[in-house]
């Protein structure tokens, strides 16, 4: 068992945004919350304090108000990480032979597995750190020269947690208050160079794990996000089966392909599915009353709406000048503006439930495709749209994600790039549990690639 200590009272100036980059959103949520969703779902850990800059007090905990249950101080930092760590430190009230770990707020994607082996390692020794090796060789400067470069393999970079007997860490920062010209890092460095004689473990962190430091870190961290999300949900499927049943998904364009997967798939999992598609039920997503009719007889028929899916889609292989008016109505409209009503009519019946929208990208969205210009370009749009709404419903709850598919054996694919190697194309079947997988997750305003 174990006290967390997050430290979020930095200012963020190598970060150069408006918003610290502890409250920064990244998939969905801010970046100290998913480092506190971390720790609060850790068996190992009891207690967890939070140490915030002055200003950012009301913030922080009007943020993690009645969202997690084992806070049990937010206090105020100081100037320097280690005037931080002091004031979180002189807030514990526990015996010296507490675990404490110490943990940078901005490391969002901290693992099961390092808390577990962090605490673990506390058994054996009294100070832990985390660390990874490094693949750039490091080269030590002095005046802008190279003074010496160490030998790299025997060279690591820490991370967080670092783990400490709650009595080693309070020594060690006693003595730091002696001494004013030096000027630590980390909490590992305050124990190494007061207390020489204290043995400090390493146990290994991962690349994963990284402190959004940069205003490029913020992309990084977003894109694991998304491939730990494919990850984690791939093993729980209990988890996904207790997410579905007795649940209501309506999809929108879920006569064949990736949309009737997911219907099918959901309902193994005991869900009631209502499909809603041009080919079934004359449902036409470029036309809102035709959204909302749809989600009405939802609605009336199954009492609620919990997930509402958008797999409608249209796709015509064209050069841009060489389609008609009507071409180019129907394609901005299919696959944007049907994106756009769907959010729009869904938005009051998925309030009711705190339910979830999802809607599907292409893999050319990253970069427009000669010959299909309006379906690419409308999908970069849906994955703009998904951000911004994500950032809108957050607060009430409601969460948006796209879908990016690798090019997907799906009757609209074959109609317009003839029979290709099935080898080279992903099950529509893959996608839709991928798809089934991210409704059940906590995530929002992310895109999630799927991939062979
Ligand atoms: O910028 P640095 O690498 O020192 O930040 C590491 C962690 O320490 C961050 O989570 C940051 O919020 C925190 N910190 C702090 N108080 C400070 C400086 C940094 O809590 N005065």
């Amino acid at each position: 068992m174990a006290t967390a200590v997050l430290l979020a009272a930095g200012s963020g100036e190598r970060f150069s945004r408006e918003v610290p980059k502890q409250l920064l959103k990244v998939a969905g949520i801010t970046v100290i919350e998913h480092a506190l969703r971390a720790f609060e779902s850790h068996e190992d850990i009891t207690d967890i304090v939070i140490v915030t800059r002055d200003d950012l007090l009301g913030e922080v905990s009007e943020l993690v108000d009645g969202k997690f249950t084992k806070i049990s101080k937010i206090v105020s930092g100081g100037a320097t990480r280690s005037d931080s760590s002091k004031a979180a430190i002189s807030a514990i009230d526990a015996g010296d032979q507490e675990k404490i770990l110490m943990h940078d707020a901005v490391r969002p994607l901290v693992t099961e597995k390092i808390i577990s082996d962090c605490v673990l390692a506390l058994d054996k020794y009294d100070a832990i750190d985390v660390a990874i090796p490094t693949s750039d060789t490091i080269i030590e400067i002095s005046n802008g020269n190279i003074e010496s470069i160490p030998q790299r393999d025997k060279l690591r970079r820490g991370q967080t947690p670092q783990g400490f007997r709650l009595g080693v860490l309070r020594k060690a920062y006693d003595l730091l208050n002696q001494e004013e010209n030096f000027h630590p890092t980390d909490d590992c460095g305050v124990v190494a160079h007061f207390l020489p004689t204290i043995a400090i473990g390493v146990v290994a962190g991962s690349e994963v794990n990284i402190k959004l430091t940069y205003p490029i870190d913020s992309f990084l961290a977003d894109k694991l996000f998304q491939l730990r999300s494919a990850q984690i949900n791939h093993v729980e499927r209990e988890l996904l089966q207790a997410s579905f049943e007795g649940k209501t998904v309506l999809i929108f364009g879920g006569t064949y392909g990736i949309g009737a997967s997911i219907g099918s798939q959901a309902e193994i999992l005991g869900a009631n599915v209502e499909v809603f598609s041009r080919s079934s039920t004359e449902t036409d997503v470029q036309k809102i009353e035709s959204v909302r009719k749809a989600l009405s007889q939802t609605k009336e028929k199954t009492g609620r709406i919990d997930f509402v899916i958008n797999t409608a889609g249209l796709l015509k292989i064209s050069r841009l000048n060489e389609l008609t008016d009507n071409d180019v109505q129907d394609l901005i409209g299919a696959n944007y503006l049907g994106a756009v009503n769907v959010a729009r009519a869904s938005y009051e019946y998925l309030q009711d439930t705190k339910g979830k929208l999802l809607l599907f990208a292409s893999s050319s969205y990253t970069r427009g495709r000669a010959n299909y210009s309006l379906y690419s370009s409308s999908k970069a749009a849906v994955v703009n749209l998904v951000q911004a709404l994500s950032d809108e419903w957050v607060e009430i709850g409601l969460s948006i994600n796209c879908i990016n598919p690798e090019r997907t054996n799906t009757p609209m694919r074959v109609e317009n790039f003839g029979t290709e190697d099935p080898k080279t194309l992903l099950e529509a079947s893959v996608v839709a549990e991928a798809s089934l997988q991210v409704l059940a997750s906590d995530l929002s305003g992310s895109v999630i690639d799927v991939r062979q």
